[in-house]
C-alpha cells in the first residue's frame, strides 16, 4: 500500500473533523442526487486506491450529517473522542480478528483491562463478566439471552440444548416505557413481544415499582425483569433500589438498560439517580453514545458469567481455544468473528480518567438544563420534563397555531436550517422536539448559537401561515 494513501486520507479525516464545529448539521444532498454521482456501473477494471477515496470523501460531503459535531442534539448520539479516533485507526490498520486469544492476545488483554475498567468507573461488581458488542441493542439481546439460561436451568431447562418448545413458561415484566430494543431483543430470542407484562410508568417515564410488585404478587417460577436506567426521551430512571429488592423476592433476573444513563454513575454529581443499580443481575450500555467512543460499540455486562459463557460461547476443534486460562472473546458475544473493539473503548476510558469521564457526563447534563432554562425564557417554550440528566423535551405554542403541528413544523424548519439538528418525539400524547446533549464537543457557546437558531426558526413559523 502506498504510504502516501494513508497520509492523504489521515488529511481528509483531519480537515472534515475541523469543518464539524462550522458545518451545516444536518444532510443537504438527496437520495437521487446522491445516486446520480455514486451509483455507477461497477467497474470491469482495477481503480486506484486514491481515485476510489478521494471520489467517495468528494462526493460524500453535502451527504454527511455532523453527529459527530456539537451541536447534533437528536436521538442519543455521541461524537468521538480524539483517542478514541486515533485507536479506532489502529484498529482498522491492525485488523485483528478478536474472537479468540490465539487471534490476537493484544485485543483479548485489552478487552480485559477495558472490561475493569467499565465496572471501576460505573460501580458495577467486579466479578461480572462483560462483552463488546456493536450497540445497547445487542447488549440488551446478549443480557437476555444469559438471563433466559439462568432462569430455565434454575427450572431444570437447558434452553441452549432444548430450545424453547416445551420449555416451562417465562415471565417478562418491563415497565411501560421501555425501549424498543428490549422488544426487539425478546423478539430475537424467541421469546416474542407479546410476552412481556408492562408496569405502569409515571410522568416521566419511571416503571413504578408497586405496579411491578401488584404484577408479580403470589406468583413465582422464571421471571425477567426489565428495567431502565435513562429513559430515551426524558432521561428518567426506574426505581432501581426498589425494583430489584420486588424481582429478588420473587427470585427472578433483574436486566437494567443503561445504555447512556449507566454512566450517570461516574459523576459523583448524578450517580445518585442510578442507585441500586449494581443490585441488578445485568446490564446493557453503549460506549457509542455518553462514552464518545466512535460508532459501533456497545457493552454487555452479567454477574452470572457462568450464564453469559453459556448463552454465547461457541467451540470447534479448529478454533485453539484458550479453555479459560485467557479471554477467548467469542464466549461472552453473539458474533464470532469481529473487529477488535475494545481499543477505542480502552483509549477512551484512559484518555478521560475518573476525572475526564465525571466532567463529561455533568457537562453535557450542565448543558441540556442551560439549553431548556434559556428556551424557556421564551414564553411561548414549554419543557415537558424534569430534567435530571442531558434530556430535555420541549414544545412549543403560538398563537391559533396547533401546538403538536406547530412543533413538528419548528423542528423541521431546524433541521433545513443547519445550526444544530433535533428531532421529535410522542410523550404522553404530545408531540415533543428531543434534547440530547452527549458530545464532549459541546461548548456553552454551541448551546447559545443552537438556542438563538431555534428561537429564530419559532418566529419564522409563528409568523408564518400554517
Ligand atoms: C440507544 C438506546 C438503545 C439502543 O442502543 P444502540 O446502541 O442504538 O443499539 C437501547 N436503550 C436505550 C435506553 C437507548 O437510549
Amino acid at each position: 500500500m502506498s504510504e502516501s494513501l494513508l497520509h492523504h486520507t489521515a488529511d481528509l479525516a483531519n480537515a472534515f473533523l475541523e469543518s464539524v464545529e462550522n458545518r451545516f448539521v444536518g444532510a443537504r444532498a438527496t437520495a437521487a442526487e446522491l445516486r446520480a454521482t455514486l451509483d455507477i456501473a461497477f467497474p470491469e477494471q482495477r481503480e486506484a486506491a486514491e481515485v476510489v477515496l478521494d471520489d467517495l470523501a468528494g462526493r460524500a460531503d453535502r451527504a454527511i450529517v455532523a453527529s459527530t459535531g456539537p451541536r447534533f442534539f437528536g436521538f442519543v448520539i455521541g461524537g468521538a473522542l480524539p483517542a478514541a479516533i486515533a485507536a479506532d485507526w489502529m484498529t482498522v490498520a491492525w485488523d485483528q480478528n478478536a474472537g479468540l486469544f490465539v487471534l490476537s492476545p493484544l485485543a483479548a488483554v485489552i478487552e480485559e483491562v477495558t472490561a475493569r475498567w467499565v465496572l471501576e468507573s460505573t460501580g458495577l461488581p467486579a466479578g461480572c463478566s462483560v462483552g463488546f458488542v456493536t450497540g445497547a441493542q445487542m447488549a440488551n439481546f446478549a443480557a437476555l439471552a444469559a438471563a433466559r439460561h439462568a432462569v430455565l436451568r434454575k427450572a431444570g431447562w437447558n434452553v441452549e440444548e432444548q430450545g424453547l418448545i416445551g420449555a416451562p413458561p417465562i415471565r417478562i415484566l418491563a415497565g411501560g416505557e421501555a425501549h424498543v430494543t428490549i422488544y426487539t431483543a425478546l423478539r430475537m430470542l424467541g421469546l416474542g413481544t407479546g410476552i412481556v407484562e408492562t408496569a405502569d410508568a409515571d410522568e416521566q417515564g419511571r416503571m413504578r415499582p408497586e405496579a411491578l410488585r401488584a404484577l408479580l404478587a403470589g406468583r413465582s417460577g422464571p421471571t425477567i425483569v426489565c428495567a431502565q436506567a435513562g429513559n430515551v426521551n426524558t432521561g428518567a430512571f426506574d426505581p432501581l433500589r426498589e425494583i430489584a429488592a420486588v424481582t429478588r423476592e420473587h427470585d427472578g433476573w433483574l436486566h437494567v438498560d443503561g445504555a447512556f444513563g449507566l454512566w450517570a454513575k461516574a459523576s459523583p454529581e448524578h450517580a445518585h439517580l442510578a442507585g441500586g443499580i449494581e443490585l441488578a443481575d445485568s446490564w446493557a450500555t453503549d460506549a457509542h453514545k455518553w462514552l464518545n467512543v466512535p460508532q459501533d460499540s456497545g457493552i454487555v455486562i452479567v454477574r452470572d458469567s457462568a450464564a453469559h459463557r453459556a448463552a454465547m460461547t461457541a467451540d470447534a476443534s479448529y478454533l485453539q481455544k484458550a479453555d479459560g486460562a485467557e479471554r477467548d472473546e467469542v464466549d461472552w458475544v453473539p458474533d464470532f468473528s469481529r473487529r477488535a473493539r475494545g481499543f477505542a473503548v480502552y483509549a477512551a476510558l484512559r484518555s478521560l480518567g475518573r476525572e475526564g469521564l465525571a466532567d463529561l457526563v455533568a457537562r453535557c447534563c450542565r448543558h441540556a438544563r442551560r439549553m431548556a432554562e434559556l428556551l424557556a425564557s421564551d414564553r411561548r417554550v414549554e419543557v415537558l420534563n424534569e430534567i435530571v440528566l442531558n434530556q430535555a423535551l420541549i414544545r412549543f405554542h403560538a398563537p391559533g397555531r396547533d401546538a403538536d403541528e406547530l412543533t413538528r413544523a419548528v423542528i423541521a424548519r431546524i433541521q433545513q436550517e443547519g445550526t444544530c439538528w433535533l428531532g421529535g418525539t410522542q410523550w404522553q400524547g404530545k408531540t415533543a422536539m428531543r434534547v440530547s446533549v452527549s458530545n464532549w464537543r459541546t461548548t456553552d457557546e454551541d448551546v447559545d448559537r443552537s438556542v438563538e437558531a431555534i428561537l429564530r426558526c419559532l418566529d419564522a413559523e409563528a409568523s408564518s401561515a400554517a
